[in-house]
């Protein structure tokens, strides 16, 4: 079977390539010119070309489905090689705006939400990526398509800046290799040149894999989906709380090397009359005393059959408040596209449902 081009950093391909500086030439293809195929990297040498050709695939990566949200957002479904299927997402979080002349004043900010497994074995009760079981990890070249192919849809010049957040489906340190290698692939400057301080993490609380990122000293954002804010709640929608309880988050994150200037968000899914009340903000005020956190608020989005209801903007609006009024940062999610997305793995159940 062949391999997949974009599952090696620049430095393993060099081993496997000779001479070495070839990586640099192949990635530069790849990432920057958006060549799909090996015969047009015309300063490689023929016999290469065709050996390239012969052992490796470049994008494994299909589209069969896209779909753009009222606030512009764009979500994707993906098919891999063996059929399975993953959804990523482009959020653009800044417009462009020109000079009267038509010259380019300010560059459009975009956010991709990458999926780092198809399925997921954590079991979240709110999650629809859950109730699908685990099938596999994606790979680190799966993962690096879904950014490279949704740029070259949307005509993202290879040097436009994007961030890039794992907050699509499955646990991204439950697949803690794949992810590494995905990070330092974007990283590279003959690649697609994303910066590490420009891609955060999403865990549901993994804390031993935490530490185990931490030492690994990569320089990425963490976030963690905490959602309640006692171990007993938390169970309930969360079984790796079990494993993993509050306190041992908590002290992970405390111990995760990061940006002097930076916080870790921790997300707080809210449900109508389970988590949302003032006394869970209290708790959660008390739960971040010393941690150099940020609070990001999502309204809890609702499919067919789902056990928990929306929030009211209203009590939103108090949680937010409580915090930012007793020294935590908080924000509410606006994006409607991070609401739906990638992450309750809606559009593919939408999908199969009107496939089948
Ligand atoms: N597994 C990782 C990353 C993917 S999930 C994690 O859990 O952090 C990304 C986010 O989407 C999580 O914060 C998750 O709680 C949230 N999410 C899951 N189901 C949702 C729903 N129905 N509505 C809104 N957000 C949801
Ligand atoms: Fe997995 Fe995250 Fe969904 Fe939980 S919320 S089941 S960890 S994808």
């Amino acid at each position: 079977m062949k391999k997949i081009i974009l599952d090696y950093t620049k430095e393993t391909l060099s081993q496997m390539i000779k001479p070495s500086f070839r990586a640099k030439q192949i990635y530069n293809w790849v990432y920057q010119k958006d060549i799909s195929t090996f015969d047009k990297m015309l300063n490689l040498p023929k016999d290469l070309r065709t050996d390239l050709e012969n052992s490796f695939i470049i994008n494994p990566l299909k589209i069969i489905r896209k779909e753009t949200s009222s606030d512009l957002s764009i979500k994707y479904l993906f098919q891999c090689t063996d059929g399975f299927t993953v959804e990523s997402v482009l959020l653009p979080m800044k417009k462009e705006i020109r000079d009267s002349d038509g010259t380019i004043k300010k560059e459009a900010k975009y956010t991709i939400c990458v999926s780092s497994q198809v399925g997921c074995k954590i079991g979240c009760a709110f999650c629809l990526t859950a109730k699908g079981g685990f099938k596999r990890n994606l790979s680190a070249g799966e993962i690096v398509a879904q950014v490279l192919s949704i740029k070259q849809d949307n005509d993202i010049a290879h040097n436009r800046r994007v961030n890039i957040v794992y907050m699509g489906m499955g646990e991204p340190l439950d697949n803690i290799d794949n992810v590494t290698n995905a990070i330092k692939i974007f990283n590279d400057l003959d690649g697609l040149a994303i910066g590490s301080r420009r891609q955060t993490i999403s865990t549901s609380g993994l804390s031993q894999q935490i530490a185990k990122l931490g030492e690994r000293n990569l320089g990425v954002l963490l976030a963690i989906s905490l959602h309640a804010v006692d171990d007993e709640l938390r169970e309930k929608l969360m079984p790796i709380n079990k494993a993993y309880n509050i306190e041992s988050i908590i002290n992970a994150v405390k111990n995760f090397p990061i940006d002097q200037r930076k916080r870790v968000m921790f997300e707080y899914l809210v449900m109508k009359d389970l988590n949302d009340d003032i006394q869970s903000a209290k708790k959660l005020v008390t739960l971040l005393h010393g941690v150099k956190a940020k609070v990001n608020l999502i309204y809890f989005n609702p499919y067919p059959g789902s056990p928990f209801y929306r929030p009211n903007e209203s009590d939103m609006n108090k949680f937010k408040n409580y915090l930012n009024d007793h020294g935590v940062l908080c924000t509410i999610r606006q994006s409607k596209g991070l609401d739906i997305s990638a992450a309750c793995g809606q559009l593919k159940e939408k999908t199969e449902h009107e496939l089948s």
